[in-house]
């Protein structure tokens, strides 16, 4: 080994779902089957090109506006990123900076882990209960900060605000994140709570119900303090994090919350329907609140399922880790996806 190996800081990276670049059903990483509001194509036609000659605006100002509009807070209230893979990135090294270990579950989304080993975080998984639930109390100890999903991934599971406040109010010394990147296929929100607590960090993106996942596009909301200090860790990495067709074609989606609101609807319309025809042919589901759907077959091998829907070109998600290994994650897609996905499985499984 070269004397230079020693110097240099490797990781073991976070393994992003397939992107095939032909045609298949894709149900493997959480994309909305919908295109993004009429609204975003209008303006990417009329987008003035000369403007690329020019830094973006830094503040991302429009944008922000837009959202602390949305949402009804102040600007200052709200920080944007290049997806909220980049909002959470500067959250980590911003706000857990402790010797004492950083707590999240330990099914969850993995890039958790990725950050706290890029950045030397030390961190603490905590168990799920049987039924995949995460269990309040396991966050009560003393920790360095709290990161979690909800709804969780990839279980779909959500918890009540009640819920989510206990574990906010029993840490008043660390920061809580909550990442809410399914919320709007969910329920209520941590943003009630942010003026309430000032430990208090919420994250969400344009990936899933705004169906822009291809223009990276995520924010957190929180109180002035916090945010000024993630915008002193932003502007000390990188001014112009948000390309100038991402921060105008960001605005006008927010701007359309009709079109948003339908989107999201449609979707639950789907996935209760999956549910119940997953159910019908023997599934074991999670109870989703999200965009997707967790489920195991008690029949069959979920591997061996997920090699032959793959075969057939019906992408889902599948791990193999510890405890999910029977457990296989499919995005919610159109109903006429869905459709598919159902007459293949039904004719796998002989069911007529
Ligand atoms: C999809 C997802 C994200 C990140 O999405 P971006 O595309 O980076 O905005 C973050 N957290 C969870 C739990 C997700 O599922």
């Amino acid at each position: 080994m070269r004397a230079f190996e020693n110097n240099i800081r490797k990781v073991e990276p976070y393994v992003p779902g397939e992107q095939p670049q032909n045609k298949v059903i894709k149900l493997n990483t959480n994309e909305n089957p919908y295109p993004p509001s009429p609204k975003v194509t209008e303006a990417l036609a009329k987008m003035d090109t000369d403007r690329f000659r020019l830094y973006p605006d830094p503040t991302c100002g429009p944008l922000v506006e837009a959202l602390a509009e949305f949402y009804h807070v102040d600007r200052d209230q709200v920080f944007v990123g290049v997806g909220s893979d980049d909002v959470l990135s500067m959250c980590f090294l911003t706000f857990f900076n402790s010797k004492k270990p950083i707590l999240f579950p330990d099914i969850t989304y993995s890039f958790y882990k990725v950050w706290a080993e890029l950045y030397r975080i030390p961190y603490e998984c905590q168990r799920l209960d049987g039924n995949f639930r995460i269990v309040k109390e396991d966050y009560y100890k003393e920790n360095g900060g709290i990161i979690f999903p909800n709804p969780n991934a990839p279980t779909a599971i959500y918890e009540e605000l009640d819920f989510v406040e206990d574990i906010i109010r029993a840490n008043p010394d660390v920061i809580v994140i909550v990442d809410e990147a399914y919320i709007d296929f969910a329920g209520r929100s941590a943003l009630e709570l942010i003026d309430k607590y000032e430990n208090l960090i919420v994250v969400q993106t344009f990936s899933k119900a705004r169906s822009m996942a291809g223009m990276r596009i995520g924010y957190a909301i929180s109180n002035p303090v916090l945010i000024k200090y993630l915008n002193d860790a932003k502007y000390s990495f990188n001014s112009y994090t948000m390309n100038q067709a991402a921060l105008v074609c960001g605005t006008e989606a927010v701007k359309d919350r009709e079109y948003f609101e339908e989107g999201i609807r449609k979707i639950i319309e789907t996935r209760e329907w999956a549910k119940d025809r997953l159910a019908r042919i023997g599934f074991i589901c999670l109870d989703s609140s999200a965009n997707f759907i967790f489920a195991m077959h008690p029949d069959y091998d979920a591997k061996e399922l997920f090699e032959e829907m793959k075969a057939n070109g019906i992408y889902v998600r599948y791990w193999g880790s510890e405890r999910i290994e029977q457990y296989m994650r499919i995005t919610i897609g159109t109903r006429e996806e869905m459709e598919e996905l159902f007459r293949f499985l039904e004719k796998y499984m002989g069911v007529k």
